[in-house]
């Protein structure tokens, strides 16, 4: 409900984020099928229990502190400071996979150069040493990070939300992605498809071989996402596209091999996830604003948005105290405030009620283009009451 307190969320979010993301490849590479992808394994010995548990407890603290930084760029008076902006409309649609994009090139940017300082001697152990003691990385390790690099990371958000527009759609988006990838990065296993290497993006894009490397050998390969900043500056490990092709050559024979049923399904795997991205940053979502009525009472309400917020003209009283006062007025503003905090979700508003004279909490949820649900606090409004759209031909905008 909307009165849960509001660090909830953001920490439901990160920690659910962590254990699915990291959790079901650890299931399917390491628990379920380690023999079936014994060739895609990038270092032969085996990682340990131990290494596990020290990978999750630091992966939780830095969760902890992720969740904490969300609160205050988005929960916050600090949010003023960002370029946050809550109406889809502010920006044309293709910004938001655009300003995806543009996130994981500054992230990428930023990360290489924290990264490279904190292999400097007088902060590597004090700082970054919790991460390489993954010497064989699994995907527990995306998050395994000393309090300090912890914050260092978690910085990047508002320093990409000072530098560009965002949506928090976007922002969510932009952290899934980059979650997904640094489990790739620390997963162990090759599961490029062979395609890959002679392809263009071979020359822009990391592996898991490539960030693998880096914990063998604790030098090299700083990037996080691209190849660009290692390959610009000298930095790439000398020995990354040998190390490469030779898990690759493992798994489809030095002169290609056939192409396996599973090496298709996670090609498949690859574009869908990719693809969905996409779809879901660009799909056009329902609009709440038009006319809207209670079939029981017969209320008419016009939504609209003015400044970014979400209010409600009341056309036709569902209560005749509701017309009396229309008709005295003129006009009544009988929603207020509602901000749209999700894709289909406005919150934090209120609504009159002209019985008891007084406003209730509530929030709006577009269930889709025809039907609003209204969940209030109190009064008439206790629980929740079903809107219908009066025009349904006007149902998506
Ligand atoms: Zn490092
Ligand atoms: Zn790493």
């Amino acid at each position: 409900m909307s009165d849960s307190p509001s660090y909830v969320l953001p920490l439901l979010l990160n920690l659910v984020r962590y254990f699915l993301l990291a959790g079901i490849p650890f299931l399917i590479f390491y628990i379920l099928f380690p023999r079936a992808f014994s060739n895609n394994k990038i270092q032969a010995r085996l990682a340990k229990q131990k290494d596990f548990i020290r990978e999750i407890t630091h992966s939780l603290q830095t969760t902890l502190i992720l969740a904490a930084v969300g609160i205050l760029i988005l929960q916050t008076p600090l949010r003023a400071y960002t370029q946050l902006y809550t109406n889809l409309s502010d920006y044309p649609r293709w910004w938001v996979p655009l300003s995806i994009l543009l996130s994981l090139i500054l992230h990428d940017t930023y990360f290489y150069w924290m990264h490279r300082t904190v292999h400097h001697p007088r902060l590597y152990r004090r700082v970054h040493l919790v991460h390489h003691q993954s010497v064989n990385p699994s995907p527990w390790a995306s998050y395994s990070f000393h309090f300090f690099e912890g914050v260092l990371e978690a910085l990047v958000a508002p320093l990409i939300l000072l530098l560009i527009p965002m949506h928090p759609l976007s922002l969510f988006l932009f952290t899934l992605a980059s979650f997904s990838i640094n489990v790739y990065g620390h997963l162990g296993y090759e599961i490029a498809p062979r395609w890959f290497r002679h392809s263009w993006l071979f020359e822009l894009l990391n592996t898991s071989t490539h960030h693998n490397l880096h914990h063998a050998q604790f030098r090299g390969n700083y990037g996080l996402y691209f190849r660009f900043w290692d390959r610009l500056m000298g930095t790439e490990h000398p020995d990354y596209v040998r190390e490469y092709d030779k898990i690759q050559a493992r798994r489809f024979g030095p002169a290609g091999g056939e192409r396996s049923w599973w090496q298709g399904v996670w090609g498949g795997f690859f574009v869908l996830v990719l693809g969905g991205l996409t779809v879901a940053a660009t799909v056009e979502t329902p609009s709440i604003e038009g006319q809207w009525t209670d079939p029981e009472t017969g209320a008419v309400v016009a939504i609209y948005e003015a400044d970014g917020l979400y209010f409600g003209r009341l056309i036709e009283g569902g209560h005749p105290a509701d017309n009396e006062k229309l008709r005295a007025h003129g006009e009544l503003v009988w929603m207020k405030n509602f901000e749209r905090s999700c894709v289909a979700e406005y919150c934090c508003g209120t609504i009159w009620a002209p019985k008891r004279r007084k406003t209730i909490a509530a929030r709006l949820i577009l269930e889709d283009g025809r039907t609003l649900r209204i969940e209030g606090s109190s009064g008439w409004l206790k629980g929740q009451r079903i809107f219908k759209r009066v025009d349904p031909a006007a149902g998506v905008d």
